[in-house]
């Protein structure tokens, strides 16, 4: 609806824009006098500031014009206010305050100007030292795959002084006796470089490939497969699978599970998690008015769904003079009628008419002025009707939701080891759950026949959560495919709290868990209430991520877990998230880093038997090494806080079209959902074979120091041999190690272990664990035994 103030206003500042234009001309090359001082006052050099201004009307725009400030970047409206970039003295704008003309925003301060220049500088400098020093190159991966139908060669390498951005490194390699290469580019994350790498579709595998620098540096590695390049599995017999036939609701999962419960009463137990969600439900509201200060936004005091929709809200003109503001409340309806003057012209503010709806009408609605603004404007006539704005048919309850997790397995007591996936956190991921689902009926339908999926649900405790958030998913199938977060709206009366913000209102259920969280400092997650990445009002706020934390506590036999996101084909695990220095949270050891390839490279290798779809090296890894920092995720909560091995999947990896990679989308066609789905079951049931695998694991590690007892000249680096991905614990003081002794840590992003650099004579005692638990030695770190491992290097 259109007032005519508004269309008056719009044309105004129609003609403004267009005087402007011109008069922009002379202003914008006359020369800047600063304001005039009074007589008597000391002149002070002031400096400048770069700032976004309000313009509330033509008038406030002259102003600004005759005290010879140009508009810098013209003049634009966003969200219906009319704001312009100026240059001007604090002095400046203090006077400007005093025609009504508000600074919305300092762009950029003289210190800040001052800072940039002096960050510039220092990168400079850094970069000079960094480029005194010698190079070292080396090479990370230098992987070959096959990804349905086109070869790649990949290759990752860093250098020493690649934080220069005048570092450069070119591959060479043959191809069929022809000499071929490629430029490498570089890859940084918030700030901070972490190596070059180049992907590239090839006829022919080389056997090795050079790296070379433009410092120096030269680094020449072979050639491997990339997850040992799997064919297609044959089926295997009477083994059944494609339970899935469409995208599926909340309400038809629920119904899935409940026949499936009937179904298999001894493999299968429906747990209800304690905590409901909000439900998919709403308070009605309305926007009354068509300016930000002139509206005042109602909502109802039922939902929406209780009595709240179809609430009548008028706000009218009495059609008398001398009239005062009053509320009048019918059964349905607010009759709002607008205070006059003695002309019959109406005077009540937007803010006169929230306060007076608040005090007389607040057993039906409450009202609030539009986002936060104090509402001086007048109130205009209006009438609407109140909305929850929400679609999903009458069937579809609104009521709070209980989540279900399904536990399968023989034996469930606790005594098996617990693996958990759950999807659907997002409520956009429309695949994720169907992976879960297929998942579910694989192992209950194959169990009678099929020997392996025996074994699995013998001896092992299964967890699967189909669906973390069924209020957002709700959403997204019927009122906002894009919603991605729950559908609780944390703004309050002075952040948007009004209908047209709807569609951006909830929590991010995979940035509200209390590691590495937004509250202590990590980045990728937002305090404000409208992001796609708000945190939420609090750590573990809501209740879907209370279910995920009630589940690990109850369950403590859970060892793996597998966060199912889409869409991009990543495979990644913690750390999850760092600070502002890009310090993430510790990384784990290097043994465990090795187990989390290791157990990766099997559950990749499963998703590629099906289509040849490979998860790409330059998507697999931990968090902060191939995507972003994500601050408060819940698998960094189920792998610092719980101990459990926890990865997240990316569903839905792009596809090659033969030129470039195509990406597929949260909500692909059907048909391509359905092919994600059953990869994805497929490495899902490859981390349980993983957890079986480990389940068996009675052989502790063994390791060896290399090089081993002897006398040396020199310092001599000494790194540890291992029988399997292992933790090695050690001690350089003679000591006992125990596990609060030091651990062998990687020696830096995507590269290997630690070397430890021994320059005196020194005694290494040390022993390895495995992730299964199992001591080298069967040592024990808690008792007083002496089987651990003990080697001198003397260094003469
Ligand atoms: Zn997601």
């Amino acid at each position: 609806m259109r007032t005519k103030q508004e269309w008056a206003r719009k044309t105004g500042i129609i003609a403004l824009v267009t005087t402007l234009f011109f008069s922009m001309l002379y202003v914008g090359l006359a020369p800047r006098t600063a304001a005039e001082p009074e007589p008597g006052e000391p002149i002070i050099e002031e400096e400048l500031l770069n700032v976004l201004l309000e313009i509330p009307n033509v008038e406030a725009a002259m102003k600004i014009m005759e005290m010879g400030i140009a508009f810098d970047h013209g003049l634009h409206e966003h969200d219906g206010v009319y704001e312009v970039e100026v240059l001007a003295t604090p002095s400046e704008l203090e006077k400007l305050e005093s025609f009504g003309i508000e600074v919305h925003e300092v762009l950029m301060t003289e210190q800040q100007w001052n800072e940039r220049v002096t960050e510039m500088h220092m990168t400079i400098q850094e970069n000079a030292s960094l480029l005194a020093t010698e190079e070292k190159l080396q090479i990370l991966r230098a992987d070959h795959y096959t990804n349905q139908d086109s070869t790649f060669l990949y290759v990752e390498a860093k250098s020493s002084v690649g934080a220069a951005t005048s570092t450069s490194l070119t591959a060479t390699w043959l191809e069929d006796g022809v000499e071929r290469s490629a430029t490498l580019s570089r890859r940084s994350d918030y700030g901070e470089y972490l190596y070059h790498w180049f992907e590239l579709a090839v006829e022919k595998v080389p056997a090795t490939v050079t790296v070379t620098s433009n410092q120096g540096g030269t680094a020449t590695a072979e050639v491997t497969e990339w997850l040992g390049g799997t064919k297609p599995s044959k089926p295997k017999k009477h083994y059944v699978k494609e339970f899935i036939d469409s995208y599926m609701t909340p309400t038809m999962i629920n119904d899935r599970i409940d026949q499936l419960a009937k179904e298999f009463p001894d493999l299968l137990e429906v747990i209800n998690m304690p905590y409901k969600t909000n439900g998919y439900r709403r308070h009605a509201m309305a926007t009354m008015g068509g300016a930000t200060n002139t509206a005042v936004v109602v909502t109802s005091k039922a939902w929406g769904h209780e009595g709240g929709n179809g609430l009548e809200v008028e706000f009218v003109d009495p059609g008398e003079a001398n009239s005062p503001l009053t509320v009048e409340t019918a059964e349905n309806k607010v009759i709002v009628k607008l205070a006059t003057d003695g002309a019959g012209n109406l005077t009540s503010t937007a803010r006169q008419v929230a306060e007076a709806i608040n005090q007389d009408a607040s057993d039906l609605i409450s009202a609030n002025t539009y986002r936060g603004n104090t509402g001086g404007g007048l109130a205009q006539v209006w009438s609407s009707v109140l909305s929850d704005g929400l679609n999903g048919p009458e069937y579809v309850s609104r009521e709070p939701q209980t989540v279900k997790a399904l536990r399968i397995g023989k034996t469930k007591n606790g005594t098996k080891p617990g693996v958990l996936g759950y999807a659907q956190e997002h409520a956009r991921e429309w695949v994720t759950p169907l992976v879960v689902m297929e998942t579910a009926e694989r192992l209950l339908r194959n169990y009678a026949h099929d020997s392996e999926t025996k074994k699995l649900l013998n001896n092992l405790d299964i967890f699967l959560i189909p669906m973390v958030n069924p209020d957002g998913a709700n959403y997204s199938f019927y009122d906002f495919n894009m919603q991605r977060r729950n559908m609780t709206n944390y703004c309050g009366p002075n952040q948007a709290n009004d209908y047209g913000a709807r569609n951006a209102w909830g929590v991010d259920l995979n940035r509200n868990h209390s590691v590495g969280s937004i509250w202590d400092g990590f980045v990728g997650a937002s305090t404000s209430c409208t992001s796609d990445t708000y945190a939420g009002p609090d750590k573990n706020s809501e209740p879907e991520a209370k279910n995920i934390v009630w589940l690990a506590d109850t369950y403590s036999n859970l060892k793996f877990a597998m966060n199912i996101h889409s869409h991009g084909g990543y495979f990644m695990w913690s750390p999850g998230a760092y600070d502002t220095n890009r310090t993430t949270l510790p990384r784990p050891t290097a043994g465990e880093e090795a187990f989390y390839w290791g157990a990766s490279a099997h559950i990749l290798t499963r998703i590629q038997e099906h289509r040849g779809t490979v998860i790409r090296p330059t998507r697999t890894g931990p968090i902060p090494d191939v995507l972003y920092s994500a601050a408060g995720n819940s698998a960094d909560y189920l792998w610092y806080e719980k101990g459990i091995y926890s990865w997240n999947f990316e569903v839905g990896a792009q596809l090659w079209n033969g030129r470039q990679w195509v990406s597929v989308g949260f909500q692909p066609s059907y048909d391509e959902g359905h092919e994600e789905a059953m990869e994805f079951a497929n490495g899902l049931i490859g981390l349980l074979e993983v957890a079986y695998q480990q389940s068996k694991d009675k052989q502790p590690p063994s390791s060896k120091l290399v090089p081993g007892r002897g006398t040396f000249s020199a310092p001599v680096e000494v790194s540890f041999d291992l029988s399997e991905p292992a933790t090695i614990y050690y001690t350089l003081d003679g000591s006992r190690p125990t596990f609060e002794s030091n651990k062998l840590q990687l020696s830096g992003t995507r590269e290997l272990a630690e070397k430890l650099t021994i320059s005196k004579t020194t005694t290494i005692n040390w022993f390895a664990i495995d992730p299964a638990g199992n001591v080298e030695k069967n040592y024990n770190p808690l008792g007083n035994g002496k089987n651990y491992n003990s080697t001198t290097i003397t260094i003469k």
